[in-house]
């Protein structure tokens, strides 16, 4: 089988070897006639932007969990799977529980200033909601890792599935998921229907002081209503990953603002070593003709 490596070249060095290894009947090439590739593995940043000439690819599988920038791709035909891989469900539910508890325990209120802040007892966590928007494969693992420390999680999906172990609530419900939210993690994907969710209407109904922590998509926050929200003392504080434009300008108000805290899209990395035996198990069943896993929805975006 032949699998273009489209991805920037950067992600060469990290990514070639663990795919090799773990799929060694692979042969991996970053060029070569269209017409003879099998698959195509793909990450946003590459130089292949015209997916159309590669008539005989059976997958496209992303190194990446949101694809908003490729299942926007016109010249996309070929079945497109996301990354689902524990390393990266892992590395979310550490990176929001680490900020979950910070916000928890009022961390930033002890400073070195010789100060004896003893008037505030530290809350337990059974007192904290936490509301996780997408209840996906990241958002249940946050929700997870939260919930063995005593966190009431609730969850909040276009569906509405159940989820076991928690409380999920489906579209018609945003209110009550968002009413209910002293710390609101936002895991939704990029899509037509999740641009600009988290809106200044959508802000006001968080409870006073609510934390917001976004690792999903920049594109579901409004950036001026948060700072309105935050300028007005509604929201306590916003912990951001993600933003409309990545690498965030060094001018954007983001940057120097009290109330929020920028994290450089590093919430959660693919790692090779847990991704590689996931795409070489997609490409296997690609080739062999049988059910490809985490299939994109086109119509959905997700
Ligand atoms: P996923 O498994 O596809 O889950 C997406 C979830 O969002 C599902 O629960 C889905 O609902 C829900 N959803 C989608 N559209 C919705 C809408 N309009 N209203 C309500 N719920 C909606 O995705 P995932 O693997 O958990 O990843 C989630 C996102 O995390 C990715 O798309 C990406 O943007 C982001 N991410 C960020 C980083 C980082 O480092 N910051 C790393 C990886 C991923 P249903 O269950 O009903 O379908």
């Amino acid at each position: 089988m032949r699998v273009l490596f489209a991805a920037p070249d950067s992600y060469w060095p990290r990514w070639s070897q663990p795919l090799q290894a773990a799929c060694p009947e692979m042969d991996l090439v970053r060029d070569g006639d269209p017409a003879s590739i099998d698959a195509i593995i793909y990450a946003p940043g590459g130089e292949i932007a015209d997916l159309s000439p590669y008539v005989n690819a059976r997958l496209v599988q992303s190194l990446w969990a949101g694809v908003e920038k490729i299942v926007t791709n016109q010249t996309l035909t070929q079945p497109l799977a996301r990354m689902v891989d524990p390393g990266l469900a892992q590395g979310m539910a550490e990176f929001c529980t680490g900020w979950v508890m910070r916000a928890h325990l009022g961390m930033d209120r002890y400073l070195q200033d010789g100060i004896w802040r003893n008037d505030v007892v530290p809350p337990l966590a059974k007192t904290r909601p936490v509301t996780v928007l997408g209840t996906g494969e990241l958002g249940r693992a946050v929700a997870a890792m939260l919930g063995t420390i005593g966190f009431p999680v609730t969850g909040y999906s276009a569906s509405g599935r159940a989820v076991a172990g928690m409380r999920v609530l489906g579209a018609q419900h945003l209110d009550e998921a968002l009413a209910q939210a002293q710390i609101l993690i936002n895991l939704l994907p990029d899509t037509a229907e999740t641009r600009n969710l988290l809106n200044a209407a959508r802000l006001a109904q968080l409870p006073e002081g609510a934390w917001l922590i976004n690792p999903g998509r920049g594109t579901v926050l409004d950036d001026a209503a948060l700072i309105a929200a935050l300028d007005s003392g509604h929201l306590g504080h916003a912990v951001l990953d993600v933003f409309r434009t990545e690498p965030l300008p060094a001018d954007h108000p983001f940057w120097s603002h009290p109330g929020i805290t920028v994290t450089p899209h590093i919430a959660a990395e693919t790692r090779p070593e847990t991704a590689a035996p996931v795409a070489a198990a997609n490409l296997r069943r690609a080739m062999a003709g049988e059910p490809i896993l985490h299939l994109v929805d086109r119509s959905k975006g997700y």
